[in-house]
């Protein structure tokens, strides 16, 4: 089966295999390979040794975003979030419920933030201190590029927090180049290809001690994490961190983070055009269209079903998700995971096949 949903993702089976061991969390040997993951990931992150610290969160990536609010905004501060769609509504979220405020800045659902528009954002309110930003907005497939947007919150002197959730290990990111970012939040099941259950943010050193202190939670408190540096203040989900381990292996294998942008951008090119060979209609334009998840617009059938679809390629071996996460109708297609463009390629023919068993005669749009 291949899991194109997009994250979890299609992992290896040596890293599912990793899983298949019982691990006491508190056990020397697995402290060593513990430090080790988050140095990994802290290098990856291209963080500074002694400026930036990568610290585990265990749970999904809402958990440590959460967490990189409650750690690094001061309560009743704003936060400007681009409205990149569903991902940038969870920070707005989060922001709220935890006490500090969210200023929504409306963008179009299909087109990259403007960095021009978020400096005018930070010009017109000194008041806000931060910027949420999503770097790949995993419902639409737009990437927003958080190094561009990262100079224009630098040269005002304001903070940011990064969704990389759905980025990080393939989009461009190197915190020792962007000291305007706080924290820096991602997942191991998504581009790193791990599987589900941990969450981490690489942080700067001097801002969680600068303040530490008011996350009003202890879970999610990241000056806590990183106070008992090391030892895990709670049970982790050890044998998920131990197959994380093995995950990057397999990034490093590969030669990191470019060969595997390059590798699910093949993916993404390979879906895509197979998609418009099929008559079907991209929810972006190709110039729009990010590596990370290709949307395609329903169909203008009406014999349109997205559970049955999903359940027509499932019988293909293809699992996508029975949910979309765009304005209008739409099915999503992820581009990452241990995947390559003959797997695209075979989901393209799956896709075909579907479409023919339940029925879809007229593939394109209703508004292309
Ligand atoms: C997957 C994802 C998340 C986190 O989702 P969880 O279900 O909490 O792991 C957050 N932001 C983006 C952009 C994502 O793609």
């Amino acid at each position: 089966m291949l899991l194109l949903i997009p994250g979890p993702v299609t992992t290896r089976p040596e890293v599912r295999t990793a899983l298949a061991q019982d691990i006491a969390p508190w056990d020397n040997d697995f402290k060593a390979l513990y430090a080790n993951v988050l140095e990994r990931v802290r290098t990856i992150a291209g963080g500074i040794t002694g400026e930036h610290v990568a610290l585990p969160l265990p749970g999904g990536g809402h958990f440590a975003i959460e967490a990189a609010v409650r750690s690094f905004v001061p309560p009743g501060r704003k936060v400007l979030v681009p409205a990149t769609g569903r991902y940038s509504e969870s920070m707005t979220r989060l922001t709220r419920e935890a006490g500090r405020i969210p200023v929504v800045l409306p963008i179009a659902p299909n087109e990259p933030t403007d960095p021009a528009v978020i400096a005018a954002a930070l010009d017109a309110d000194p008041a806000i201190s931060h910027v949420g930003q999503v770097y790949s907005e995993t419902g639409t497939g737009v990437i927003h590029d958080a190094v561009a947007i990262g100079a224009a919150v630098r040269a005002r002197g304001r903070r940011m927090i990064v969704d990389a959730v759905s980025a990080f290990g393939a989009l461009p990111l190197d915190l020792s180049r962007q000291p305007e970012v706080d924290c820096v939040v991602f997942t191991a099941n998504k581009c790193l290809e791990a599987l589900p259950g941990m969450a981490f943010a690489v942080c700067r050193i001097d801002r969680l001690l600068a303040e530490k202190g008011h996350a009003g939670s202890w879970s999610l408190d990241l000056a806590d994490v990183f106070a008992n540096a090391g030892r895990p203040r709670f049970t982790p989900p050890a044998q998920i961190v131990a197959a994380f381990n093995k995950a990057l292996d397999f990034f490093d294998a590969e030669g990191g983070r470019a060969p595997r942008l390059a590798r699910y951008t093949a993916n993404a090119h390979t879906f895509y055009d197979g998609m418009v060979a099929l008559g079907l209609t991209p929810w972006l334009k190709r110039e729009q269209q990010g590596p990370i998840i290709v949307v395609i617009k329903s169909p203008d059938d009406p014999a349109w079903n997205l559970q049955r679809f999903v359940d027509a390629l499932k019988t293909r071996e293809i699992l996508i998700s029975n949910f979309f996460n765009t304005p209008t109708p739409s099915f999503r297609v992820g581009c990452i995971g241990a995947i390559g463009p003959d797997d695209m390629s075979r989901a393209v023919a799956a896709i075909d096949a579907a479409l023919k068993e339940i029925g879809i005669t007229r593939r394109e749009a209703k508004c292309p």
